[in-house]
């Protein structure tokens, strides 16, 4: 039968998994010989074997740790029960993952109305005994009989108020005894020790199961099979007096990261008044001040439990009458910018290796050196929450449009837009607003994948809102109102939405963010590029480490208010002359966009992908707009809703987009293809080095890509032959259907690289749109029906299985062939490390999510280098 109870010098850090965090960290702390009040821990098995046997603790466990428990005894020279010399027991629940505040703890535990006695004259303090007891029948009471604890409160508050006291230092041995007395004729108190013992395990074990912890292991991705251990620990007391005390430290500060022990405590109390924040707690100096040497033998500790553990510390300790107990020991919680400073300083002082300390930043963390963020420790005033877009956070007055956004921000008012959905043509106040917040859309909707484009926070899907346009109001789902102007605060991180003004952290680079990333180039296979298209964002992304563009979506090009008209015309054109009268504008602004991008990344590869809009986003919406369209572009608004109800569709994301335009107009392509490579040759003969590439999108079979091959290769040999000069440039296609994916071994042969288009890739192999998603998906996750959204975090089982056939198979066909994977996935840690596994070359994300790709690539690649 496997062992169900470890006394603290019987386990070590490595057994978590069955001891628990805390117990694997007391025994390791025990065995380093340093000073932890000794106990026992029951095991996160035997916890499984409760929940197993119908919530019943297995028939022999109670004597197994009464084995424990008198060596508890010996070695504290104190006995559980016995009234002349009293061993309390503090009993703690302890998961393998931190669950911290989530279960039950009871403290104090074996006193009863003969022990308090035996107590009180042991310690010679009365007032201590009987305020531990009175402690200890409330906390059993609430956590094991289920009595509401606030009724303890109020008895107390009672009892001050009949007596003139306010305080609980006011309330003498006597006052307690008589809150006793109250409190004994409420519940029905059990007074046999091992009877509170027991009582108190399978209140530990069941706490796993209170609504609180289940949504905490539901949150943090917590399998709920793992169950708690239970931490029996002889009792020390920093309530004993003047020389005791409790608190809690740092062995580095965790919000700076800065190199120095930082901590608090308060005298004469327990370590539970510390966390209630009930009186304001001291810094570590007054313990340096009052008792240097037990401060020394603190700062000792930590030092030696720091370079132990090889992270940074979270302590608790208590001092009973000017002795030193370690209770607890623990990597301790940081901000984003103490895990860089932390990460890089222990490798400068030799604690940990270059890939420790990348396996240490999370993504999260990244984000606060590239965004604002909204600070973790200000108090929320939650009204909804949607998808969280584009991080960072952002405070701004409320407005409905993009005019009206542009209009508060020419006045110098920050804005919010809030919109029902976003086209291009929002695109204007989109530049201007510091938060964009929408009601539909998923994670790759028009909001989302251009805010994250331009590094703007957003939140999609907020399907917790709804929009009144005309009364300029937005009504949460609870009932609250804003209204146009009123200030509201986004968390594009989180997904949440506030009222007022949440203070917000800095976003700025440091040099160890810096040295971080050079490592992380050091350790990464993949190469990192990136989503842009206008020489800004190029620029953005080289600044922030892209190695190239993965993705110039060209259609983005002509976003703007003077160039969509154009592009609007041109779709609109009734005649191939109309059409070339507007492709000739458009050729100008594609060549000089083209130009600018070559030279901004010189030597670096620009993948362009060819026309690929999806129709309902660039015809013009309602009468208004087509009316305004008609007097702008000189075409009667009759005829520009004939034709736009002919080109309306049904399903336009599965429409006549992509490489099914050049199918249709190959003039367009022509077009694009004379503006790429006339400005590639031109930006060579400025003395840069272009590296063109062509990307086909939405292929679904060979002979399209044949078919658009033949029109590219035309194209590029009429600029050859004019301008007398040629350049080195790449075919290849976006695999973006399902049927490419699983036809890759035909395609292969006519191309020289394949990057997967991932947010179509979902979109086709769910049948999810990706306009729509944001409708249902928060559902989803929240009945489980998925385990994360596949728009963010890429499906490996049925896209990822798609994406590894292809290249599988493809490579079978032809070797050399470069892959990519260009989709909003290439920028999410998780769907990077699956790219790294399927042996992609690249990934390429949105600018400010580089530096993110950057260290994910290398987690993925040092992962592996330490699991090997
Ligand atoms: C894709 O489908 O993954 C992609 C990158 O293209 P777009 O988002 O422009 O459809
Ligand atoms: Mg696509």
């Amino acid at each position: 039968m496997a062992k169900r109870v470890y006394l603290f010098n019987e386990g070590n850090k490595d057994d978590r998994e069955l001891l628990g965090g805390k117990g694997a960290n007391l025994c390791e702390m025990t065995n380093m010989g340093l000073p932890v009040p000794f106990g026992f821990i029951i095991t996160t098995a035997t916890c499984r074997e409760f929940f197993q046997g119908g919530n019943k603790l297995p028939r022999l466990l109670e004597q197994e740790y009464r084995v424990a428990l008198d060596l508890v005894e010996k070695k504290m020279g104190a006995r559980f029960g016995d009234p002349d010399n009293p061993l309390l027991f503090s009993v703690r629940s302890g998961a393998p993952v931190s669950m911290p505040g989530m279960m039950n703890t009871i403290l104090n535990l074996g006193l009863n109305d003969e022990i308090v006695e035996g107590l009180a004259a042991r310690t010679g303090n009365p007032r201590f005994a009987y305020d531990s007891y009175r402690r200890f029948i409330s906390m059993f009471a609430d956590v094991v009989m289920g009595v509401d604890g606030d009724r303890f409160e109020q008895e107390i508050e009672r009892y001050k108020a009949a007596n003139g006291k306010t305080l609980d230092v006011e309330m003498s041995a006597e006052d307690w005894q008589e809150i006793i007395r109250i409190y004994k004729e409420l519940v029905d108190f059990p007074e046999d020790p091992f009877e509170q013992l027991r009582r108190s395990v399978e209140a530990v074990f069941l706490s796993w199961h209170t609504p609180r912890a289940i949504v905490y292991r539901e949150m943090n991705n917590i399998p709920d099979s793992l169950g708690t251990a239970v931490n029996v620990q002889a009792m020390v007391f920093g309530n004993f007096g003047e020389d005791s005390g409790s608190g809690v430290a740092f062995t580095r500060n965790p919000s700076t990261g800065e190199h120095h022990f930082f901590g608090e405590l308060l005298f004469n109390a327990a370590g539970e008044d510390v966390v209630a924040g009930i009186r304001t707690p001291l810094a570590l100096e007054a313990l340096k001040e009052r008792m240097p040497q037990v401060y020394e033998e603190l700062d000792r500790h930590q030092a030696t439990l720091e370079k132990h553990y090889r992270d940074m510390q979270d302590l608790e300790f208590t001092i009973q009458e000017g002795t030193l107990y370690m209770l607890q020991t623990r990597s301790g919680k940081r901000t984003g910018r103490a895990s860089v400073k932390i990460a890089v300083d222990m490798v400068n002082e030799g604690l940990i290796t270059e890939s420790e300390a990348l396996m240490r930043v999370s993504p999260e963390h990244v984000e606060a050196f590239l965004h604002p963020m909204v600070d973790p420790a200000q108090k929320r005033d939650i009204v909804a929450t949607g998808l969280p877009a584009s991080p960072g956070g952002a405070t701004g007055q409320v407005v409905f449009s993009a005019e009206e956004a542009e209009e508060q921000s020419a006045l110098g008012h920050t804005v919010i837009l809030v919109r029902r959905e976003t086209t291009p043509e929002d695109i204007h106040g989109m530049k201007v607003a510091a938060g964009i917040l929408t009601e539909l859309g998923g994670m790759t909707s028009h909001a989302a994948v251009v805010a994250r484009g331009m590094g703007v926070c957003a939140i999609t899907g907020c399907d917790a809102i709804s929009i009144d346009y005309k009364g300029a109001t937005v009504t949460t789902r609870d009932g609250v109102v804003i209204r146009r102007g009123e200030v509201i605060t986004l968390d594009g991180t989180s997904g949440e939405v506030m009222l007022g003004d949440i203070p917000k952290t800095e976003a700025s680079s440091s040099d160890d963010f810096q040295t971080l990333l050079s490592w992380a180039d050091k350790h990464r296979r993949l190469r990192v590029r990136a989503n842009a298209e206008t020489p800004e964002d190029a620029a953005k992304a080289l600044e922030l480490g892209a190695e190239g563009i993965g993705l110039c979506r060209t259609e983005h090009m002509f976003f703007d208010a003077d160039r969509i008209d154009n592009m609007r015309a041109m779709i609109l054109a009734e005649s191939a002359r109309e059409r070339k009268k507007y492709l000739d504008i458009l050729f100008q602004y594609q060549y000089e966009d083209m130009l600018a991008l070559f030279k901004v990344m010189d030597g670096l590869p620009v993948n362009v992908r060819l026309l690929d809009p999806p129709l309902h986003e660039f015809l013009p919406h309602g009468d208004d707009e087509i009316a305004e369209l008609a007097e702008r572009i000189g075409k009667p608004a009759k005829k520009i809703r004939e034709i736009a109800d002919n080109m309306s569709e049904v399903n336009p994301m599965l429409g006549f987009r992509g490489c099914r335009l050049s199918v249709v107009y190959p003039e367009i392509t022509e077009m694009q293809v004379r503006a790429i490579i006339s400005a590639a040759i031109d930006a060579a003969a400025q003395g840069c080095k272009p590296l063109p590439e062509i990307m086909i999108p939405l292929v679904v079979n060979v002979r399209e890509i044949r078919l658009v091959n033949e029109i590219i290769d035309k194209g590029v040999h009429e600029v050859f032959k004019e301008k007398n000069a040629s350049i080195a440039y790449k075919i290849g296609t976006m695999m973006e259907t399902p049927r490419a994916t699983l036809g890759a071994d035909r395609l292969a042969p006519e191309v020289e690289f394949m990057s997967f288009g991932t947010n179509d890739l979902t979109q086709m192999t769910y049948g999810f749109s990706r306009d729509d998603v944001g409708k249902f998906i928060p559902r989803y996750l929240e009945k489980k029906l998925v385990d994360a959204d596949p728009f963010v975090s890429l499906d490996q089982r049925a896209v990822g299985r798609l994406m590894e056939l292809a290249v599988t198979e493809s490579r079978a066909v032809k070797k050399g062939i470069k892959y990519g994977i260009c989709g909003e996935h290439g920028g999410d840690p998780r769907s990077i490390r699956f790219c790294h596994e399927i042996g992609l070359d690249y990934v390429s994300c949105s600018p400010f999510r580089v530096p993110i790709a950057r260290i994910a690539a290398a987690q993925a690649n040092v992962g592996e280098e330490i699991t090997d």
